[in-house]
């Protein structure tokens, strides 16, 4: 069986409903969320549904899909998620997956460098302002512009 239809069969169209905030009423209809309506024209079966005012109709998957703005599989996997069903089993590839870990230990790295930078500056801060207390003249030009740019650096690096 395929995910797509092992999808289907393990959600009921009113498990999907409640999931995602409707309730057919006690004869199965439903307000249908598809078009504008006073009266509900959405009959919910048992695994389909189908709006007797505007057509729309299908299984779980083409509900989810027509709710979201979704393809069919990306509703599919939406459910699967959703529900925490884990059916979706692809094997992972495994040059994408060393791929990825690449380019996270890089991206960690790269965090790395710029945490111990910004510490580096911090303490820099800290330092020229204590020094500022005391410094005069030209001695006190020099810490001001530096404290100036350190200032720059802060706030063009927001924390990450
Ligand atoms: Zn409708």
């Amino acid at each position: 069986m395929n995910f797509y239809d092992e999808i289907k069969e393990r959600l009921s169209m009113n498990a999907v409903l409640e999931r995602y905030g409707f309730e057919a009423d006690r004869k199965g209809f439903l307000s249908c969320p598809f078009h504008t309506e006073k009266t509900a024209s959405m009959k919910i079966y048992e695994n389909s549904f189908y709006c007797f005012g505007c057509g729309a109709g299908g299984d779980t998957v083409k509900f989810t899909a027509l709710l979201f703005g979704l393809t069919n599989a990306q509703a599919a996997a939406r459910l699967d998620n959703d529900f925490g069903l884990c059916i979706r089993n692809e094997k992972p590839d495994k040059q994408k997956m060393n791929e990825y870990l690449k380019k996270k230990a890089e991206k960690e790295k790269e965090l790395e460098r710029f945490r111990s930078d910004y510490l580096e500056k911090c303490e820099r801060f800290k330092r020229l302002r204590k020094k500022l207390e005391t410094a005069e003249g030209f001695e006190r030009a020099k810490i001001d512009s530096e404290l100036e740019y350190l200032d720059y650096y802060f706030e063009a690096t927001a924390w990450r």
